[in-house]
């Protein structure tokens, strides 16, 4: 089925760009059946994702790193959305609880470390949930950060060896927000108290007037990425570059 997966992108890829995300998500759908799922962390891309999955189809997978350092808010999104679109999140938790990571580490590892930190609670846990999927389906957005900006509707993840397949690439924040309000969408509470991008407690902060969207994710540090989306150079890809567009991972 990877296979089969990969080989099929080679077809897709650059015809893939000019198709709206319904069209996208339905493609990865029937191309990898149950072997694709939507990965979020419930921003506000996130939760348009999920939405137009709904619509298109009832019994989509859907997963969710959980760090066990999220907010209350984002916790109690999770249970609004099992609720509206009858699915249950699976979860995926690093395999070291937040005691062990603390015993082995050093308390407040992210504060000191939180590269290391992200790959134990975040890139592991990952990579492992990857590992049984042919695809998985991405909110990202072009604009979010400079490592994104490469990103395109479907390509080949060489970091994590599958199809990634990223809806709506190329929206805006306000084609978003607009999506959320016209069909009712939910969403984090925390994002009406000046939160654009939310992750973990002791990695966010609010942010201020003037500052760009992200500037509240890992204050103090020049890290902009958990490391779900950095490019890698690409190996050996089974899958063509388009003649039109630049391979690359993009970045969540
Ligand atoms: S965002 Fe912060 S607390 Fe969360 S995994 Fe990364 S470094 Fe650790």
């Amino acid at each position: 089925m990877k296979n089969q997966g990969i080989n099929q992108i080679e077809n897709v890829q650059v015809e893939a760009e000019s198709w709206s995300p319904q069209r996208v998500l339905a493609w990865a759908f029937t191309t990898f059946g149950n072997g694709v799922a939507i990965s979020s962390a419930f921003g506000a891309e996130g939760m348009v994702l999920i939405d137009m999955a709904s619509r298109t189809r009832k019994d989509f997978r859907l997963f969710t790193v959980d760090t066990e350092f999220l907010f209350p808010e984002t916790y109690s999104l999770m249970d609004r959305i099992e609720q509206k679109y009858g699915i249950s999140i699976e979860r995926v938790y690093s395999a070291l609880s937040p005691e062990v990571q603390e015993q082995t580490h050093g308390a407040a590892l992210w504060s000191r470390d939180p590269d290391l930190c992200c790959g134990l609670r975040k890139v592991e846990p990952l990579r492992r949930k990857l590992g049984e999927l042919n695809a998985w389906i991405t909110s990202i957005r072009r604009d979010q950060t400079s490592v994104r900006s490469g990103a395109h509707r479907v390509e080949w993840d060489a970091k994590f060896g599958l199809v990634k397949v990223n809806p709506i690439v190329d929206w805006t924040a306000k084609q978003v927000w607009r999506y959320i309000h016209d069909h009712d969408v939910p969403y984090n509470t925390l994002h009406d108290q000046d939160y654009p991008s939310i992750g973990c407690t002791h990695c966010t902060r609010a942010v201020r007037p003037g500052e760009d969207a992200r500037a509240g994710r890992w204050p103090g540090f020049a890290k902009t990425e958990c490391g779900l989306h950095v490019i890698e150079p690409l190996p050996a890809s089974p899958v063509s570059a388009p003649k039109t567009a630049k391979m690359g991972n993009g970045a969540a």
